[in-house]
């Protein structure tokens, strides 16, 4: 297999897999969450469509509760009014036309039309009753009884409170931080209906001009049973109630129905058993306008709801939006760091490996590279071998490095004796001139009559006395001073001195080391060797050529020559 390793490729499909599963989790978890604030707005915009039935539902109920006051007028023959009751009933009907419309402008509500118009029809019976009642002639048997058409009104409300009853019961659900106020919506209007009824029931007697019955006066003390109960409850949920406006509502109810209206009534009540009654439309002009307070508590709780509703809705709507805005900003944070994450640093690293695969494919056996292509050891081995390669550079560096370290101080030494040779002395000569803290010697000194030592005693005789002669002088220099062999047989010195005079005193002092001890090289006895000496000074950090000064010593030595030899000569320099 040539070109790609298939462990890279395997490896490759493995990261394209991971950076996908990893932004599809991400992707599905952020639309979970989007979903969920969504389903939470959704329904609340749901609640929002819903109260307007349920608002409806509740003055239709009211609309009915109303319609008795003047069929019981009708019925009772002295104070009926057919025109008030027409309108009570037009008023019914165009409630009726407006909760229907509500009904079919929310579909997703469990309440339907069908049911409302059920409802409605137990009103139209209840009518019809009435009218048979109105239109029959007195003593016709088909003829039906008042208490009749009054149960039969109750049943109308009753049956009309479903379409309100469902409805709420949806609302509560759905959306329970307005659940209380509607609980209180329905207290009050089944108060505002209760009460109703209490004037209703007491109405046939009053028509009548007798006291109550003890039918009668039973169902009146169970409806004010009833009434007590609402009352009780409205009470216990509106002590706890936040808002002051529900509070401040009950209140007025307190004092205008539960006080005056109902205080009437007991007035009513009380100067009927006492034979003294007063006529259904007088009451009905005390008792009515105070259940007016019932409805203010009801409404006052609608419009409570209604705009906590309003602001829930809202505050969800919000939410869905920055949580979409928030799942955008992450899917594209994360896509983006997975992009970069792949583009920067995985792919990269797979191309290297790929690079790392091929580069130490070359070094193993092909049988063992077919076999092991799609196994991970085989990338471990890759950076041992790298390992082991890399650590085999080093070494072969550290060996070169020495290598060429020995080769400069064997380029720079004299093989015969050892020390600096020319081209080394001529750098420490520029070195020396450029850093002389003083004054700088270079003294060049040359062996006298050294041709007539090899013609005597051979080659390496005069060898072996270019070796003595080297380590004597050695020993007479200084610390710091540099000797080197620059010829055949003439050697130089390079030294720091104090004062000018002190190069030829140096220079001397070589002299006279060579020339006062013979030289142990001879077959026999020593032999007395001399040398003569050119010397230069040159002052500290003085600009110029280096090698001038090694002319200017030659040309001194020569001179030292020409003199008669083992003597020192200073160069004239100018
Ligand atoms: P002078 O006093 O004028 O310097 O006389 P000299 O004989 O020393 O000078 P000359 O230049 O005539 O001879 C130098 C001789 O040194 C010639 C050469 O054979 C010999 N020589 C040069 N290098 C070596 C070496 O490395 N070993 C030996 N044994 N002899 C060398
Ligand atoms: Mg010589
Ligand atoms: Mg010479």
């Amino acid at each position: 297999m040539s070109g790609r390793f298939r462990l890279t490729a395997h490896l490759n499909r493995l990261i394209n897999g991971l950076l996908v599963v990893a932004a599809l989790a991400t992707g599905c978890g952020m639309a979970l969450i989007v979903r969920q604030a969504h389903e939470v707005s959704a329904s609340l915009q749901l609640t929002l469509a819903q109260l307007p039935v349920y608002s409806q539902a509740l003055r239709l109920v009211e609309a009915i509760s109303a319609e008795r006051g003047p069929t019981n007028a009708m019925l009772g023959e002295r104070d009926g009014d057919p025109q008030a009751l027409a309108r009570a009933r037009a008023l019914s009907d165009e409630r009726f036309a407006q909760l229907r419309q509500a009904v079919q402008g929310c579909p997703e509500c469990s309440v339907t039309a069908e049911q409302v118009a059920t409802g409605y029809d137990s009103l139209r019976q209840a009518r019809a009753l009435a009218d048979q009642r109105l239109n029959l002639p007195a003593g016709d048997p088909a003829r039906p009884t008042v208490g009749q058409v009054v149960n039969a009104m109750f049943q109308a409300s009753d049956a009309n409170f479903r379409a309100a009853d469902f409805t709420l019961q949806d609302l509560a659900v759905r959306t329970p931080g307005i659940a209380a106020c509607l609980v209180n919506t329905k207290l009050a209007s089944r108060l505002r209906d209760t009460a109703g009824r209490l004037g209703s029931l007491l109405t046939p007697a009053l028509q009548a001009a007798r006291a109550p019955t003890a039918d009668e006066r039973e169902l009146l003390q169970q409806t004010q049973g009833r009434l007590n109960q609402l009352v009780d409850l409205l009470r216990g949920n509106l002590e706890g109630a936040a808002a002051n406006a529900e509070r401040e509502r009950f209140q007025q109810l307190r004092e205008r129905y539960l006080g005056q209206g109902l205080e009437y009534y007991q007035q009513t009540l009380t100067a009927l058993l006492a034979g003294q009654p007063s006529s259904a439309a007088a009451f009905a002009r005390g008792y009515v306008p105070t259940m007016a307070s019932i409805l203010d508590l009801r409404d006052t709780a609608l419009s409570l709801a209604e705009r906590e509703a309003a602001r829930l809705a809202r505050e969800a709507h919000l939410r869905l939006l920055l949580t979409i805005a928030a799942a955008l900003g992450i899917l594209l944070a994360l896509g983006t760091g997975l992009l970069l994450l792949k583009r920067r640093l995985l792919s990269p690293l797979l191309a290297n490996t790929q690079r790392l695969l091929t580069l130490t494919r070359r070094h193993r056996p092909a049988s063992d590279v077919a076999d092991d292509e799609d196994d991970p050891r085989t990338l471990f081995a890759a950076f041992e071998q790298l390992e082991r390669e890399l650590q085999q550079a080093d070494l072969l560096r550290q060996e070169r490095d020495a290598l060429i370290a020995e080769l400069g101080v064997r380029a720079e030494t004299d093989y015969l004796t050892g020390l600096a040779n020319r081209r080394a002395f001529e750098r420490q000569l520029a070195q020396g001139v450029a850093r002389t803290p003083h004054y700088l010697a270079v003294i060049a000194f040359d062996i006298d009559h050294f041709k007539r030592i090899n013609d005597t005693y051979g080659h390496p005789a005069g060898d072996l006395l270019l070796r003595h002669l080297a380590q004597r002088c050695s020993t007479l220099l200084r610390e710091g001073d540099r000797l080197a062999r620059i010829g055949g047989e003439e050697f130089a010195v390079l030294g720091d001195v104090e004062q000018p005079e002190d190069a030829l005193a140096l220079a001397e002092r070589l002299r006279q080391g060579i020339a006062d001890t013979p030289f142990a090289v001879g077959p026999t006895e020593a032999l007395p060797v001399t040398a003569s000496f050119g010397v230069v000074v040159t002052a500290q950090r003085q600009e110029g050529a280096p090698l001038r000064l090694l002319a200017q010593a030659d040309a001194a030595l020569y001179r030292a020559k020409h003199r008669g030899r083992n003597c020192s000569e200073v160069a004239e320099v100018g």
